[in-house]
């Protein structure tokens, strides 16, 4: 699970990590009184406008603004508000931006990038750093790979003080700027752990410019994201309170709520399978004759009649489905079952786009039976012997139509 930014800037400063104070707001017209109540906060002219959607690269994108009075906050307000946010990490059409986030500035000395993750090779939690942070940390990883320093962590000791010292040390952090800096690592592998979060990033971690007060500057958090694993929020009900879900695909809200493992993707023939193995499959030899999958779904074994209909109500909404592959083993999962699904949202819905069905495995002569006595109702119905047969069907009727 995914959590904005305001939420994870909350999360650092609860930990005791310095993050800069601001404010949501939801309308451009609530900017210019967040504006002065976060310049007056701070003792300063500069604040920060940022869009808080669940992917990065809003800076690059124009949705990370510094402004510098309350007309400007507005407008930048008014822009985010009223265009959608693209980046690298978005859908190509992009994210609605619903929700800003208007922050206290802060002058930029130097900019650091700073995460703990669960790394699989080494089946160790791992502290990622450099000191080339910012915007174009991915660019740092792919040009200078070198610049990006990894620490394991011990399963059981996590991060010791020895370590983020040593690790600040690296980074080049000086005189009073180290001791914040690892005090701020200690305190993130603190919170990844007890949070069960899958990734906790700060970048940039930034230094800001000596001053009478801060000789060596001060280390603060002004960018930050978390994610965290799914089958641990059953204990973190602090952070279940945090999902949002006009962040999420409506057709996987839909499927999670039915108990159905569905994950939207690009292409257009419509998936409906038992089993995620047999799912993956499936994918792949549609791939393998030339289609794309428009979905990931699995029924799994236990799905009741009225929760694969649900299935078909959601592929069928996607209007980019130009065809949709029934590939059923059954084996919990019964062949009737399916059948009569199939049936229900033929007479709901109606299948306008091609539907190709395999059906073997339990009570698949029953299955089979009502998909006869209804193929009426079914034109675009055609039966598959097998995966491959069915496949090239879908893919063959998908380039027809
Ligand atoms: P991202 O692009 O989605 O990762 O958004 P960030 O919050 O990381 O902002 C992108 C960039 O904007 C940062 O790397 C900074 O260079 C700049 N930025 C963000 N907040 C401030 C700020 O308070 N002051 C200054 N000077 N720059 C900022
Ligand atoms: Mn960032």
């Amino acid at each position: 699970m995914k959590i904005h930014e305001h939420q994870a800037r909350q999360i650092l400063a609860d930990a005791g990590i310095p993050v800069p104070p601001g404010e949501v707001i939801t309308s451009s017209e609530q900017a210019a009184g967040a504006y002065k109540r976060v310049s007056a906060a701070s003792g300063s002219s500069l604040a920060v406008v940022k869009a808080q959607v669940h992917a990065g690269g809003r800076g690059k994108a124009g949705f990370v603004k510094l402004v510098r009075s309350d007309q400007e906050a507005a407008e930048a307000a008014r822009f985010m508000l009223t265009n959608r946010m693209k980046s690298p990490q978005t859908p190509p059409e992009g994210l609605e931006v619903t929700k800003l986030l208007i922050a206290a500035g802060v002058d930029i000395a130097k900019e650091y990038y700073l995460a703990i993750t669960t790394d699989r090779a080494s089946r160790r939690n791992v502290l990622i750093a450099s000191s080339e942070g910012g915007v174009d940390i991915e660019e740092v990883a792919h040009r200078n790979p070198g610049a990006i320093l990894k620490r394991p962590l011990h399963p059981l000791m996590g991060l010791q003080a020895h370590e983020a010292r040593s690790m600040a040390f690296d980074l080049g952090f000086k005189g009073k700027q180290v001791n914040q800096a690892a005090s701020i690592m200690s305190k993130l592998a603190q919170v990844y752990g007890s949070l069960d979060c899958a990734l906790a990033e700060v970048n940039p971690l930034i230094v800001t410019p000596p001053d009478a007060a801060n000789p060596d500057g001060r280390v603060l958090a002004i960018d930050a994201k978390f994610n965290f694993d799914d089958n641990a929020l059953f204990r973190q009900p602090k952070i279940q309170a945090m999902f949002d879900p006009t962040e999420e695909d409506p057709g996987e809200l839909r499927a999670a709520k039915s108990g159905l493992n569905y994950i939207a993707l690009d292409g257009n023939i419509g998936c409906l399978v038992n089993g995620a193995g047999l799912a993956m499959a499936t994918m792949d030899t549609i791939k393998h004759f030339g289609g794309e999958p428009a979905n990931f779904l699995d029924v799994g074994g236990g799905a009741t009649e009225e929760a694969v209909t649900e299935a078909f109500r959601i592929i069928l909404s996607d209007g980019a489905v130009k065809g949709v592959l029934v590939n059923i083993f059954g084996g919990i999962m019964r062949c009737d079952v399916i059948a009569q699904a199939i049936v229900n949202a033929a007479k709901e819905v109606g299948f306008e786009v091609p539907l190709v069905v395999r059906l073997e495995g339990t009570n698949v002569d029953a299955g089979r039976r009502i998909l006869e006595a209804a193929r009426s109702q079914i034109p675009t119905m055609q039966a598959a012997t097998d995966l491959a047969d069915g496949a090239k069907k879908v893919v063959s009727a998908v380039r027809a139509a």
